[in-house]
């Protein structure tokens, strides 16, 4: 298929939680499909790129991870500046990173400079559902899907970063509703008050 030609749009998504629930590894299997056992806090680069066709347009996510700053709680503005989707993160195994993704998803709306708080879409990823083949799980599908209704219906996955498992159908999403906050954007800022033709929904996706 030829996509030379299309625009090419650059979309900023943040990935939050605590330390250790594998957001570095999460991104790892996405964009190089490579999995480590090894912890490493830290990573060298603030993002990586991944391009990705959403309804036939390319787009190019740019992921940004943090260097372990998360176990600080303290990201500052400049780095939630700008995004287009914030992916939350938790590990089914431990259930206060699920207690935790109040504050993340609070700080994220209280730092961010979105025009519409209320509309902006997140994405939630439960992981590492592979360890001890479920069986040490503390947090069950339904319980998280309920966090998710009482946010405003974010999308949800449950994933294994280890085995790859539901990796690329989130970030599809996730490409999704980013590609839809930035439409949102365009119209807004150039003052178009219509809304678009063929509307979409801005929290669910047809994931
Ligand atoms: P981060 O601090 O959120 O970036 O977490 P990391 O990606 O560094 O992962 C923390 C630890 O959990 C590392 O030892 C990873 O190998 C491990 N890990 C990450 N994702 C998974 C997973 O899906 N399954 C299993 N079994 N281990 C994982
Ligand atoms: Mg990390």
């Amino acid at each position: 298929m030829d996509i030379s030609h299309r625009k090419r749009t650059l979309l900023k998504v943040i990935v939050l939680g605590d330390s250790g629930v594998g957001k570095t590894s999460l991104m790892n299997q996405y964009v190089y499909k490579k999995f480590s056992q090894q912890y490493k806090a830290t990573i060298g680069a603030d993002f990586v790129t991944k391009e990705i066709l959403v309804d036939d347009k390319l787009v190019t996510l740019q992921i940004w991870d943090t260097a372990g700053q998360e176990r600080f709680h303290s990201l500052g503005a400049a780095f939630y500046r700008g995004a287009d989707c914030c992916v939350l993160v938790y590990d089914v195994n431990i259930h206060k990173t699920f207690d935790t993704l109040n504050n993340w998803h609070d700080d994220f709306l209280k730092q961010t400079d979105t025009e519409n708080p209320d509309a902006f879409p997140f994405v939630l990823l439960g992981n590492k559902v592979d360890v001890d083949g479920g069986n040490s799980r503390r947090v069950t599908e339904k319980k998280a899907r309920e966090w998710c209704a009482s946010r405003g219906n974010i999308p949800y996955f449950e994933t294994s970063a280890k085995e790859g498992y539901n990796v690329d159908d989130a970030f599809l999403c996730v490409a999704k509703v980013a590609s839809q906050n930035e439409r949102d954007l365009d119209i807004y800022f150039r003052g178009i008050s219509e809304t678009p033709s063929e509307p979409e929904q801005q929290s669910g996706c047809a994931c």
